[in-house]
């Protein structure tokens, strides 16, 4: 598929490179077409907070790393959509915090595992866990191909990071006893509501504003990271960023009858 050319002016410029971005990892097997829905309404959530990141998604993505930094087995669950949407900040993640990535998928094939891979390596990835050559465990408590998890990944790990993760699966991840990281832009998913952590931020912005704090908070005493995690309170998080939402719907309430005012008064003129 040719790229389509968007002008820099372009108000959703962002958003249509990145669907450009998620609908060739689709042709490419790497995206479910059910990811492409999942990822349609991440946007729809990522125009009312503004399309950009709060400082309240700063705050959180800061908890994040703290708990990734300050953990014994970190562990960074990739999907599809991830992949395809921000390999090389993932794997740069992993690295910095030591948390190896594994491959988890809501609909399983093996060409999309392989594809995933595949892309995750092109990237800079040095292992890649959760994949059919990999011994695998189960979540007693999740029905179906979602029990499945990588012993030496999600198994073994103390902290796991689920960005745009279904909410029965993390709800599985915190009865086994993980302590959960999202990145979700919907504050009322169940995933975001499970988590301990939820960073309510475009994963495309989130991902690599983890990296630069990852780089900055890597030497932090591990009392000092413990401290960020405990002052974190995700109840008040979620809270605060549905009362953006609806301070930004209010705000475009105004916004509306400004443009239409403008437009009608163009047109008369004419
Ligand atoms: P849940 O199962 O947690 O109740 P859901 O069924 O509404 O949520 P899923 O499709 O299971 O949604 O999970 C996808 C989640 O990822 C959605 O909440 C969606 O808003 C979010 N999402 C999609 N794309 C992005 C993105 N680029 N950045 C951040 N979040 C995203
Ligand atoms: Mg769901």
């Amino acid at each position: 598929m040719t790229k389509i050319e968007i002008p820099p002016d372009h108000p959703r410029k962002v958003s249509l490179e990145t669907r450009e971005t998620i609908i060739e990892g689709h042709e490419s097997h790497v995206v479910a077409t059910a990811g492409l829905l999942a990822h349609g309404r991440g946007e729809a959530f990522d125009y009312l907070i503004g399309e950009k990141t709060t400082e309240l998604a700063e705050l959180a993505a800061r908890a994040a790393v703290a708990a990734m930094l300050s953990a014994e087995h970190p562990v960074i669950s990739v999907n599809g959509n991830v992949c395809s949407l921000v390999p090389e900040d993932t794997v740069e993640l992993s690295e910095i915090c030591r948390a190896p990535m594994e491959i988890n998928l809501f609909y399983y094939r093996k060409e999309r595992e392989d594809a995933i891979k595949d892309a995750l390596f092109a990237a800079g990835a040095k292992e890649v866990l959760g994949t059919h050559d990999h011994p695998s465990a189960t979540i007693p408590e999740l029905s179906s191909n979602r029990r499945k998890v990588d012993p030496k990944g999600i198994g073994a790990g103390d902290v796991i990071l689920v960005p745009l993760e279904d909410g029965d699966r993390t709800e599985a991840l915190k009865a086994i006893g993980k302590f959960v990281i999202t990145i979700d832009l919907n504050p009322m998913s169940r995933t975001a509501i499970y988590s301990d952590i939820t960073i309510v931020d475009n994963i495309i912005r989130a991902l690599p504003l983890m990296v630069e704090l990852a780089r900055d908070m890597k030497d932090l005493p591990k009392e000092e990271l413990l401290q960020i995690v405990k002052n974190f309170d995700n109840t008040e998080n979620l809270a605060t960023s549905v009362h953006i939402i609806m301070k930004h719907l209010e705000a475009s309430v105004n916004d509306i009858g400004k443009i239409r005012e403008k437009m009608n008064t163009g047109a008369n003129e004419q």
